[in-house]
């Protein structure tokens, strides 16, 4: 079994930040400077990313983490429908109201989004992605929207991004199948006209709301974390221009429920010197569940 200090080990050498761990009995307060201290240079920085290094140094955070590969393949069972979804899409069929949705069970949420047709983002979807994991977990984790590889394979956060949500989760003793759910606010690849990845926009995310709220009322969570400036705009209803800096370090509300907002994994790919920062919202939601 992985210990306390073994899990904050792990998500310290992921993040980059081992040699300046602060115990998270330590005041958050304490945790802020240390983390904001981080002055990676790019090209060290580089080195420390799963996706491209290539290195062994740190096999445990690698794409073979042990356990962590395996749950995200089994947790399929349970929380992913991709391939369901796929078959059971059916041309024209009818969008449930929102009313209609609050009534439905699991069974009945997962045919809906996979025959959805709600919002224009169904015509260039391969698969929906509803969402994974422990379906009576007490952490759930939401981002903004499939991307290409979650398109693919009607799961959401697989690829480099996946990973290191999946070594952030170890870090506080979560697995995807294990006490954790992860979604999105809309369950479609939202595409660019330059055929990249984009956020969803806001009338997309209003369409897919409805959904992601009956599978928040079904899980009934004790805490959400939001993963990205996206996610944390659609669920506490802010107005698109609020910067993430004036979200984090806060314990929203979210229907009555603590909500705390933390950086989108695959932005922390991009952006190395801010992955600091992640574990010390992390920090705050541990708080935030044990307070709550
Ligand atoms: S993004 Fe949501 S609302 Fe839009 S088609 Fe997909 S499931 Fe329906």
């Amino acid at each position: 079994m992985t210990s306390d200090a073994d899990r904050r080990a792990i998500f310290l050498e992921e993040m980059g930040l081992a040699p300046l761990w602060v115990p998270l009995a330590a005041p958050l307060a304490a945790v802020a400077p240390v983390a904001d201290q981080l002055a990676v240079p790019p090209a060290a920085a580089a080195q420390d990313m799963p996706a491209t290094s290539g290195k062994p140094a740190l096999p445990v955070m690698a794409v073979d983490l042990p356990g962590v590969a395996r749950a995200s393949e089994t947790v399929g069972l349970s929380g992913n429908i991709g391939a369901d979804a796929a078959a059971i899409t059916a041309p024209g069929a009818t969008a449930p109201s929102a009313a209609e949705i609050e009534r439905m069970d699991w069974t009945q949420l997962k045919a809906a989004v996979a025959g959805c047709v709600k919002c224009g983002l169904c015509r260039s979807r391969t698969r929906t992605v509803f969402g994974v994991g422990d379906e009576k977990a007490r952490w759930l984790f939401v981002g903004e929207g499939p991307g290409r590889n979650e398109d693919l394979q009607g799961e959401p956060f697989v690829g480099p991004a996946g990973k290191l949500l999946d070594n952030m989760l170890l870090a506080m003793g979560l697995r995807r199948g294990e006490n954790a759910y992860i979604a999105n606010i809309v369950k479609c690849r939202p595409i660019g006209e330059d055929g990249r990845d984009r956020p969803p926009a806001p009338d997309e995310a209003a369409a897919c709301m409805p959904y992601l709220q009956r599978q928040i009322a079904l899980i009934n969570p004790t805490i959400i974390v939001a993963l990205g400036k996206t996610a944390a705009m659609s669920l506490l209803g802010l107005e698109k221009d609020t910067a993430l800096a004036k979200l984090r370090g806060t314990v929203h509300n979210y229907s009555g429920l603590p909500l705390v907002v933390t950086y989108h994994p695959a932005y922390l790919l991009r952006k190395l010197t801010d992955k600091g920062k992640t574990w010390t919202d992390l920090c705050l939601a541990m708080k935030a569940y044990a307070d709550a």
